[in-house]
């Protein structure tokens, strides 16, 4: 399950964080996922739960922001959100697109005690 090595990287970058600050605990952790990521909010929540056990982020709260994919067009310099895995420019048909957002996947901040 490729959620738990994530879970596992999100724990280890906020303990980091949060140890840097002198906290003692995490209480919750924002996280930003790209779509084209493919996590499953819910298994990625459990999977963290168990990584985060003994740690100072036990008992943290997982908050999901999932980011939509999003595109510009080479050829008519539209920017525009792509759905359904549809990688063509809805306004002029091209498929010269690039990639701008959705493969992302990191943390936004966390809030610590
Ligand atoms: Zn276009």
């Amino acid at each position: 399950m490729h959620e738990m090595g994530v879970a596992q990287n999100i724990l280890d970058i906020a303990v980091a964080a949060a140890q840097k600050e002198g906290a003692h605990k995490i209480t919750r952790i924002n996280l930003i996922a790209g779509e084209l990521r493919g996590v499953v909010p819910m298994q990625l929540s459990f999977c963290f739960g168990i990584v985060a056990k003994d740690t100072i982020a036990s008992g943290a709260y997982l908050n999901i922001e999932e980011m939509p994919v999003t595109a510009h067009c080479e050829n008519c310099s539209s920017d525009f959100s792509v759905e359904d895995y549809q990688y063509v420019c809805p306004k002029c048909g091209s498929t010269k697109i690039q990639l701008t957002g959705g493969t992302e996947l990191r943390i936004k901040d966390i809030e610590i005690e």
